[in-house]
């Protein structure tokens, strides 16, 4: 689903990625840890478009994407949580779900909208896309309170519902378990395997929760210093004593928060 090939960025005299190949499998969760500084945020990054790579090539689904900006990448069916930005906080839940900008399969939704007198039906099929994907996530019950006033966790809901609204191929998670209590993550945990499961959609996965990174995927990458240490099962990783080297020895930030002894 997306082939990472010899990526470079540099910021100044850090190359935070340096000469990084790696390859997510359709139909995969594939996790990506690596110690903080490791470069992986900056990758996300760039394969999801905020980023222009100095150097090397990205493919999605067999298609050269190097260089294109985000909101293509979207309508190509790449899609990435965002926090909640300050202006949809006083928008409700569902607001915040039908304000996602249509992708491929929606793009016929907005030409349609250009029409006379189709708008409202329109709309229609919109509300009932969001209430179905606040449905599948099983938040259906906030629907109507204001983005701002929910849990933290709840936030990472529907962060993740408006991923799911225009039914992308791969979805890209940056720590969505930052800051979350156990209960909920193993929630999230659960939603993220049925919905790969059960709808066939990609994850590639940053995060520092070792259970949720072993629960969840096969293969787990590691990055250090910009570029892939090694990859294969979590409990390969987990016996791997280069791993262990990079997150306990030096590296080049601080150790990553490695937690229940994967290192
Ligand atoms: P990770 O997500 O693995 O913790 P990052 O991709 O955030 O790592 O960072 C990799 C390196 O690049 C770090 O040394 C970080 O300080 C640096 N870096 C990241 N983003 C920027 C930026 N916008 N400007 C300058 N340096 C950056
Ligand atoms: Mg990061």
């Amino acid at each position: 689903m997306i082939q990472v090939d010899n990526i470079v960025k540099r910021f100044g005299g850090i190359r935070a990625v340096d000469g990084c190949s790696l390859a997510v499998a359709k139909g995969s969760v594939t996790g990506l840890i690596g110690p903080n500084g490791a470069g992986k945020s900056t990758l996300f990054n760039i394969i999801a478009g905020m980023l222009a790579p100095d150097g090397g090539s990205i493919m999605l689904d067999g298609r050269d994407v190097t260089g294109w900006p985000a909101h293509r990448l979207f309508r190509e069916g790449l899609a990435r949580t965002f926090q909640i930005a300050h202006e949809f906080a006083r928008m409700t839940v569902l607001e915040n779900l039908m304000a996602v900008p249509a992708g491929q399969s929606g793009e016929r939704l907005v030409n349609t909208w250009l029409r006379w007198g189709a708008v409202r039906e329109e709309e229609k099929k919109i509300r009932a896309r969001a209430e179905e994907v606040l449905d599948q996530l099983r938040i259906d019950h906030v629907k109507h309170e204001l983005a701002g006033n929910l849990s933290g966790g709840q936030k990472k809901l529907v962060e993740l519902a408006r991923t799911m609204m225009w039914h992308p191929k791969v979805v890209l998670l940056d720590e969505i378990g930052a800051g979350v209590n156990r209960t909920l993550l193993a929630e999230i945990a659960g939603e993220i395997e049925r919905l790969n499961r059960d709808h066939g959609y990609t994850f590639f996965v940053i995060e520092h929760d070792m259970d949720l990174i072993a629960r969840l995927c096969d293969p787990v990458i590691v990055m250090a210093e910009g570029r892939v240490l090694t990859q294969g099962s979590m409990a390969e990783i987990r016996a791997n004593a280069e791993v262990i080297e990079a997150y306990l020895g030096g590296g080049k930030g601080k150790p990553g928060k490695v937690q229940h002894g994967a290192a």
